[in-house]
């Protein structure tokens, strides 16, 4: 019998089973919508089941609720302007950078593949800067991570809840030298999916791109640059909806792991030392008129543990730092309360996938729209 270490529905795709194996014998391949899932190559197995013992899908990992909830921009203006909502994860890193320590987050590497990479320079921080709306791999810096925290670095991890969940389950107890840091998360498309439509649809060679941003300051905009050539700018999702394929299916989250919709972590306990992410709802149940004015975004930042409430203390001189209520936040940010529903154009469109190509896909599942649409234009002239 084949084997196999999750339900393909629960898999996250972290790769700690991959990154765990002893004998190298499972490789993270794309299945449905490009997603990566683990296949094991049966002739090497051992059946020692250290993955399935690892796989954070199997297990219950604990999870508390956030012991406060700021509102925070960076002080530094520069830092600020080119964070995605106001820059906690920037100050965050740049704190234990300067501590000596070493940060694992998401960068672009060449040839369009989102990858954990880690960093131990100041000048090397701006790599992770930005949210990627797409899932990244991790599997690759598990061990030189272990090695770190090993060696007693200050170590901060920043990532999806479902990655940090995988990093949780490297350790029977945490570390002390080990900070957890989750982004709420609305859940992603593959890396697959973004490469190709880079490459299909706007006809760009994936070899000439060096960066993809996803958020400007107040727009929604996927941005391709070869150096600081921009490349493609789609319009601002929230102005211009249906027109950049990879925004709106990733907005109406048509493109979504499977696990995304069933997500253990979109909740108000959190898996991690801290959450950080927007701060939407802000002045929604106390009155915000005493916080400054902050046009280009503003973080929403949970300590959960001790831990995490100590690092926010010790950050607190290079933020903007404004204490609101905890429900605020939570009443406020969908995925702090549950995951993205699965509703019935997401049904139509993962159906239609198993026939058609995600754009032929997604423009049946949006006809009706892109009719009304249409027919609002004609009648304009
Ligand atoms: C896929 C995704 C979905 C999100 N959905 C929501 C949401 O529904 N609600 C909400 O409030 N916030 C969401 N966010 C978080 C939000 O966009 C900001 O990342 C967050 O507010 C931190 O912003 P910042 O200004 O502090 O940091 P930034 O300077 O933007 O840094 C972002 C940090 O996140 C890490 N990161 C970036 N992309 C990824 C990725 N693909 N996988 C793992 N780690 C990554 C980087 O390592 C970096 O440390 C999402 C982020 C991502 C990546």
């Amino acid at each position: 019998m084949m084997k196999v270490i999750c339900d393909y529905k629960d898999c996250t795709g972290c790769g700690l089973c991959a990154a765990r194996c002893p004998k190298h014998c499972i490789e993270m391949k794309p299945g449905f919508l490009g997603h990566l899932y683990p296949v094991i190559d049966q002739e090497k197995c051992i059946n020692c089941k250290l993955c399935q013992k690892g796989c954070p899908s199997l297990q219950y990992i604990d999870c508390s609720y956030p012991k406060k909830a700021y509102a925070a921009w960076a002080k530094d203006a520069q830092d600020y302007v080119t964070s995605t909502s106001g820059g906690a994860a920037s100050v965050l890193s740049q704190y234990i950078v300067s501590l000596g320590g070493v940060v694992y987050g998401c960068s672009v590497l060449p040839n369009i593949q989102i990858s954990h990479i880690r960093v131990d320079k100041m000048e090397d921080l701006h790599l992770l800067k930005g949210s990627k709306y797409v899932q990244s791999q991790i599997e690759y810096i598990i061990p030189q991570l272990r090695k770190d925290v090993k060696q007693g670095l200050p170590v901060l991890f920043i990532g999806t809840p479902c990655q940090v969940a995988a990093i949780k389950q490297l350790y029977r107890t945490m570390p002390d030298n080990l900070y957890l840091v989750d982004i709420i998360c609305h859940g992603t498309p593959s890396n697959q999916f973004l490469k190709d439509y880079i490459q299909r649809n706007l006809k760009i060679d994936a070899a000439r791109v060096t960066n993809v941003k996803f958020r400007l300051p107040n727009e929604y905009s996927l941005c391709v640059f070869e150096q600081n050539k921009l490349l493609y700018k789609s319009d601002n999702l929230w102005t211009h909806r249906y027109e950049d394929l990879y925004m709106d299916t990733f907005i109406d989250g048509c493109t979504f792991r499977y696990s995304c919709s069933s997500c253990h972590y979109a909740k108000s306990n959190r898996i991690s030392d801290i959450t950080i992410g927007d701060f939407w709802g802000l002045g929604k149940e106390v009155s915000d008129k005493d916080i400054p004015e902050h046009k280009n975004g503003v973080s929403c930042v949970l300590p959960i543990t001790d831990k995490g409430m100590l690092l926010v203390n010790a950050i607190r001189h290079s933020l903007n730092l404004y204490e609101r209520p905890v429900t605020e936040a939570i009443n406020g940010n969908d995925q702090l309360r549950a995951p993205k529903a699965i509703n019935n154009e997401i049904k139509r469109f993962r159906a239609l996938c198993h026939l058609f190509s995600i754009k032929r896909s997604y423009q049946m599942t949006i006809w009706k729209i892109l009719l009304k649409r249409k027919i609002k234009q004609l009648l304009k002239k």
